[in-house]
């Protein structure tokens, strides 16, 4: 039986964002490779995350360009749109970008199991699905990701109470929807159904909304969900949803329920860490089902490696994929190691928002001497220009080293924008490597050349602060 199994170098279990670079890597390595995917290529990412979700965003962005339209002067008499169509395209971009990646698979040589991969030993694992094999691997990679968290009190029906992958296959819209959870996810949702005419109630159980990020970053995104017509329930615990015949009704601790036609419950997400047979394998997980690793992205069993959703607290593609370098690095023989100091978080909102690094708050709480340079996009020449002055730039700096911290970013452009950040941050750059750098004009990116300046307190484009009598 043993003769039989097929035999390589390295094993990915998940094609996410995670497995397949890693699975590329390894592959690029001169490994013979092995990557097991049950689903589609591309994981949640790809077909049920973030490519999915910024189409129809792309969508919204349009239709509030020319709702705007007047104010450059120009007229389109009254707009419409078809939501279905959108929704079509949507899937014909997924499927154009799993096909490219398909190809890229074959032809990095990387042999492909369609199945559900479980571990036999520490070594093997069986396939069962499309292909029902048995296979060894020298080194196995875990990169089995996660799935929409349910609330018992609230199962989804995915007819009225939705998760975001199956409320990303709607082809009507609703005419109010309540939206459990004002994260990443939630917030969102709440701003692309809310640019698409539909009443929005975002209902958070935290004291604001997108509670991990800054508060002032979370205070802007307040204000200009608000002034589009959001409405934002905080403090608020959900204790079930009911459903009734002209919808739902979410209920909420204190008497108080809230009716919409259906309701998205974006609470988090739990990790494909049960069923995967780790236990065979020796690889230990925590309560929550995340696999402890090491800077290596090494689990507690050598040569089992673990990366994306299921082993750090950065639920993020391009961290997921880092990780799989990483991993894949270590497992052909070669050293590389995890850092997680620059990593930079989008959030596609009406304002966008990207940030990196520390906020002003937790660079004071580890103890740095720190300070804040902050520059509005209503003083920006191309902002103006483009009537898109909502916003800010912000650079938390080190005042005794002058090196930057943190960075955070609302308004256009914000999730190309904070690369610069991250580029600096990464490279341990300081404040001076910001303002020696000559930036394009005008742009958007002079908000961060500005912020620095204001960090410095030498603005340029702002008056100088008061000083104190
Ligand atoms: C609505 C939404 C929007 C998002 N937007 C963004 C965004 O804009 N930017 C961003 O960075 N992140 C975003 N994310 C998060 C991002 O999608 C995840 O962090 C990322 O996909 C995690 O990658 P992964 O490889 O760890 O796991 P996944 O992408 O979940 O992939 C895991 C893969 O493993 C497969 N699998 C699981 N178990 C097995 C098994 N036993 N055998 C074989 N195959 C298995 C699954 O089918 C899946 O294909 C979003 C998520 C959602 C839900």
């Amino acid at each position: 039986m043993q003769d039989l199994q097929q035999k390589f170098d390295v094993a990915v279990i998940g094609g996410g964002p995670g497995g397949y670079p890693a699975a590329i890597k390894a592959a690029q390595n001169g490994k013979s490779v092995a990557l097991i995917e049950n689903l589609e290529l591309g994981g949640t990412c790809l077909n049920r995350g973030c490519i999915p979700s910024k189409t129809l965003i792309a969508n919204a962005e349009i239709l509030q360009k020319i709702k705007q339209a007047d104010e450059f002067g120009i007229s389109v008499g009254s707009v419409s749109f078809d939501y279905a169509r959108m929704v079509e395209r949507k899937d014909e971009v997924v499927t154009k970008v799993r096909k490219g990646l398909e190809g890229l698979i074959a032809s990095n040589k990387i042999t492909l199991f369609r199945g559900f991969g479980k571990f036999t030993s520490a070594r093997t694992i069986k396939i069962l699905g499309q292909d029902n094999v048995e296979i060894f691997a020298e080194k196995i990679i875990i990169a089995t990701g996660s799935e929409p968290r349910a609330i018992a009190a609230f199962p989804f029906d995915y007819q009225k109470i939705h998760d975001s992958t199956s409320l990303l296959n709607m082809t009507t819209l609703p005419k109010k929807i309540a939206i459990i959870g004002g994260g990443i996810i939630g917030c969102e949702f709440a701003s692309l159904y809310a640019a698409f005419g539909v009443e929005v109630i975002l209902i958070e159980m935290l004291p604001r909304i997108i509670p991990m990020e800054a508060a002032s970053v979370s205070h802007f995104l307040t204000q200009a969900f608000q002034k589009q017509g959001i409405h934002i329930e905080t403090n608020a615990t959900v204790l079930g949803i009911e459903t009734v015949k002209e919808g739902v009704l979410v209920k909420l601790a204190g008497d108080k329920s809230i009716p919409a036609d259906i309701a998205l419950v974006a609470v988090g997400r739990s990790l494909n860490t049960n069923e995967i047979g780790l236990e065979k394998a020796g690889v230990g997980v925590a309560d929550n089902g995340m696999i402890p690793v090491n800077e290596h992205m090494e689990t507690n069993v050598q040569g089992i490696y673990a990366i994306g959703d299921i082993a750090s607290k950065w639920w993020l593609a391009h961290v997921a994929t880092h990780q799989g370098l990483v991993a894949a690095e270590n497992a052909s023989g070669k050293k590389a190691t995890m850092h997680y100091n620059a990593i930079p978080s989008v959030i596609y909102t009406h304002p966008e928002i990207g940030t990196v690094g520390l906020t002003l708050e937790q660079a004071l709480e580890a103890g740095y001497p720190a300070a804040l340079g902050a520059f509005p996009f209503q003083a920006l020449g191309k902002s103006q220009a483009a009537i898109q002055t909502d916003g800010f730039a912000q650079i938390v700096i080190d005042k005794k080293t002058g090196q930057i911290l943190g960075a955070q970013v609302v308004g256009s452009e914000a999730s190309t924008l904070i690369a610069e950040m991250a580029v600096a941050i990464a490279n341990e750059l300081t404040v001076e490597s910001i303002t020696e750098t000559i930036h394009a004009h005008p742009t958007v990116a002079e908000a961060w050349l500005e912020a620095a300046l204001a960090a410095n307190e030498t603005p340029l484009h702002l008056p100088p602060k008061k000083k104190k009598a």
